[in-house]
């Protein structure tokens, strides 16, 4: 018997990782603030909830994807949220990507309750959700990491426990920061390059085949190319994950001396207007300073 699944959050990542539950034989009950993301969850074969207290009640393990520590924080802790709903016993398996501390408090306020609780944040993006190859970072209790472990492989190919709750959000914030300076990194060399004249796709090539390569640059090479910035993975997030490792990094005394230059960027395109683009439009923001 498998375990009855709760999905709160059921957005560009949400919707197709809970399909792919549903894909594997779970039971889904699902509830998001958009009805269209609901009608996609029914027709998928998962049940629509009318409220977050109706997709829990029955629930074994309930799992949240939201974007970020309030939105976590009113789903967790409001009037119809899932600590007063929940059954005790139940599982939360958190995969937002929010502060190391927020997860820490929810482990701690759930566990009062008889919930027990994993941080589980991913990277892999929507590519990644789709096809169920997610890396899935873990913070919390080894028993929990096992008894989650089924339902993470329906989700994911790498799936590690990093050690106790925070944990997760700790290596996704170190995941973020890498990612948003690979991509600074990929757009500078395309805006130079073009600007060169050299012939942006052949470049793109060679540069992947070497040290130069990365999935950033594989995976983001078109949307460099056309300049096509539909998200993805939005600047708005990548802004918060930027707070995030920002100020985990100054508690801990670990300098970010091109991190914080990057957050920066990010911070620039969002008060320009684009926070609703693909992080990819940091190409955008060396165009701009390079007068282009
Ligand atoms: P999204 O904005 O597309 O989806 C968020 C969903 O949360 C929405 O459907 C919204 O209805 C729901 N939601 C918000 N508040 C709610 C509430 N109070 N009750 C119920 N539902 C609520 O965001 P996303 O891109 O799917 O990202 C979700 C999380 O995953 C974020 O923390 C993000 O940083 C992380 N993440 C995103 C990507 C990506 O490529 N998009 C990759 C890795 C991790």
């Amino acid at each position: 018997n498998l375990p009855k699944i709760a999905w709160i959050g059921l957005g560009i990542m949400g919707s197709p990782m809970a399909e792919n539950l549903i894909k594997a034989g779970y039971q889904v009950s699902g509830f998001t603030l958009e009805q269209d993301k609901l009608d996609r969850l029914a027709a998928a074969g998962g049940t629509a909830a009318a409220s977050i207290a109706e997709a829990v009640k029955d629930a074994d393990v309930v799992i949240t994807m939201v974007p970020a520590s309030p939105q976590v924080e009113a789903i967790a802790y409001g009037p119809d949220g899932i600590l007063d709903n929940a059954k005790s016993g139940a599982l939360l398996i958190d995969m937002s990507s929010i502060t190391p501390q927020t997860s820490i408090d929810l482990a701690k306020a759930a566990g009062d309750k008889g919930i027990r609780v994993l941080d589980a944040p991913v990277s892999g993006g929507e590519a990644g959700a789709i096809e169920a190859v997610l890396s899935i970072m873990v913070g919390g209790e080894q028993t929990d990491f096992d008894a989650a472990r089924p339902i993470l492989e329906a989700l994911g190919k790498t799936i590690v426990l990093c050690g106790p709750h925070g944990s997760g959000q700790t290596v996704k914030a170190a995941n973020q920061l890498i990612v948003a300076i690979n991509i600074q990194a990929c757009a500078e060399a395309v805006v130079f390059l073009e600007k060169s004249g050299v012939d942006l796709p052949a470049a793109l090539d060679v540069l992947g085949g070497g040290l130069a390569g990365s999935t950033v640059l594989t995976r983001k090479k078109d949307n460099f190319k056309n300049r096509d910035f539909k998200p993805g993975f939005r600047i708005d997030l990548h802004h918060k994950d930027m707070g995030i490792v920002t100020d985990a990094a100054r508690t801990v005394g670990a300098a970010l001396p091109v991190g914080a230059v990057v957050a920066g960027l990010v911070a620039s395109l969002r008060a320009q207007g684009d926070g609703g683009l693909d992080h990819s439009a940091l190409l955008r923001g060396v165009e701009r300073l390079s007068g282009t």
